[in-house]
C-alpha cells in the first residue's frame, strides 16, 4: 500500500456554523481541494513529502482567503509582516523567516534558508535580504493587501480597544465572524463600534499549513502566516518557530500548527507530539489529541493542527468552532471540512 498523503489547512477557529453562507463554505471548500489536487500531484508522481507541503503552503499563500502572502492580515502600522517555517524530518533540516515584507512567497523562503544557509531562521531585513539574493520574487507591500483586510484592520481599529485580532476574529471578520465580503447579512454586522461584539475565542484564528508523508515515509511539514489583525510591528507568534508551529521527524510525526501563537510557543506544541510518540509509544492520534485538547486548553490556547506519521495515518484536531482543512491519498480524491 502507498502509505503517502497530504494534509493542509487554512486556519483554525472558521466562520460561525450558523452564520456560513453556502457560497461562503463553497469558496472554502474549493479552494481547499483544489490545492490539495495540486500539491498532492508531486505524491502521486513520487515526489518528496518536502516538495509537496511547500508548494501546498505555496498555492495556500497565494490563495487570498487564507491569511498568509497574498491576503495576510495587516499590523496596526497598515502594513504586513509574513512569517514561515519548513521542516525536513528525514534530516531535522529547517528553515524558517520572521517579519518578511515583500517577498511573495515566504515558504519559499524559509525552504531557502534551510537549503542555502548554515542557518535555521533569519527575520525582518537580513531575511529580506537573504531571500533577494537566493533570487526569489518580491513584490510591493501592497502586493499581499486586499480590500478584506483593510476592512478588518480599520474595524479592529475603530473599535478602539488597543487589542489585536486573529483572522476569522469577530471583530476582523464582522460581528457575525464572517468575511465581509462572504457576509449574507454584512451590512447588519459591519460596524461592532456601534455596536460592539464581544471577541468570540471560536472564530478568530488563522494561519495556513501542510504536512506530507511520502511513498518512502519520509515527513516534512510547512507554515505561513500573516499573524493577526493589529498585530504590533515585531511581534512573531510560533508559526516560523520550530517545534512550536511547525515539526517533523520520521521517527515520529509532521505537524503544522494554527491558533493563538502565544499560547503554542509556551507549550512547544508541535514538538510536544512527537515527544510524546517518540517516548511514550502514544499513537498519532492520541499524542495530537492529548496537546490540543489537553495540553492548550491549561493556558486557554485556542486552535489546532494537522498532522501526519510515517505509516500514512492523518490527525487534525481543533479546540475551536472549526478549522479549515482537508487530506488527500494518492490514487484518491481530496477530503475537505471545515466544522467538526
Ligand atoms: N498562529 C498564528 C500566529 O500566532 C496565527 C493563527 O494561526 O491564526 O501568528
Amino acid at each position: 500500500m502507498n502509505q503517502a498523503v497530504l494534509a493542509i489547512h487554512g486556519g483554525a477557529g472558521a466562520m460561525a456554523r450558523a452564520e456560513a453562507s453556502d457560497e461562503a463554505r463553497m469558496a472554502y471548500e474549493t479552494a481547499l481541494a483544489e490545492i490539495l489536487r495540486s500539491a498532492g500531484g508531486i505524491l502521486e508522481q513520487g515526489g518528496t513529502a518536502l516538495d509537496a507541503v511547500t508548494e501546498a503552503v505555496r498555492l495556500l499563500e497565494e490563495c487570498p482567503l487564507f491569511n498568509a502572502g497574498h491576503g495576510a492580515v495587516f499590523t496596526s502600522d497598515a502594513t504586513h509582516e509574513l512569517d514561515a517555517s519548513v521542516m525536513d524530518g528525514s534530516t531535522l533540516k529547517s528553515g524558517a523567516v520572521a517579519g518578511l515584507k515583500t517577498v511573495r512567497n515566504p515558504v519559499l523562503a524559509a525552504r531557502a534558508v534551510m537549503e542555502h544557509s548554515q542557518h535555521v531562521m533569519f527575520v525582518a531585513d537580513g531575511a529580506e535580504a537573504f531571500a533577494r539574493a537566493q533570487g526569489l520574487e518580491c513584490v510591493a507591500p501592497d502586493f499581499f493587501s486586499t480590500p478584506l483586510r483593510r476592512e478588518q484592520l480599520e474595524r479592529v481599529q475603530q473599535a478602539q480597544t488597543g487589542q489585536m485580532a486573529l483572522d476569522h476574529d469577530a471583530l476582523a471578520s464582522g460581528a457575525a465572524g464572517v468575511p465581509l465580503s462572504f457576509s449574507a447579512n454584512a451590512k447588519a454586522s459591519a460596524n461592532p463600534a456601534a455596536n460592539p461584539a464581544p471577541l468570540d475565542e471560536d472564530r478568530k484564528l488563522g494561519t495556513v499549513g501542510a504536512v506530507a508523508c511520502d511513498a518512502h515515509g519520509n515527513l516534512a511539514a510547512a507554515t505561513s502566516t500573516g499573524g493577526m489583525t493589529n498585530k504590533q510591528p515585531g511581534r512573531v507568534g510560533d508559526s516560523p518557530i520550530i517545534g512550536a508551529g511547525c515539526y517533523a521527524n520520521n521517527r515520529t510525526c509532521a505537524v503544522s500548527t494554527t491558533g493563538t501563537g502565544e499560547m503554542f510557543i509556551r507549550m512547544v506544541a508541535a514538538h510536544d507530539i512527537s515527544a510524546r510518540m517518540e517516548y511514550t509509544g502514544a499513537s498519532l492520534e492520541a499524542a495530537a489529541n492529548a496537546v490540543v485538547h489537553e495540553k492548550l486548553p491549561q493556558i486557554d490556547g485556542r486552535g489546532g493542527l494537522v498532522a501526519v506519521d510515517a505509516q500514512g495515518n492523518v490527525a487534525m484536531p481543533f479546540n475551536t468552532e472549526g478549522m479549515y482543512r482537508g487530506f488527500i491519498r494518492v490514487g484518491q480524491a481530496p477530503v475537505v471540512a471545515i466544522y467538526a
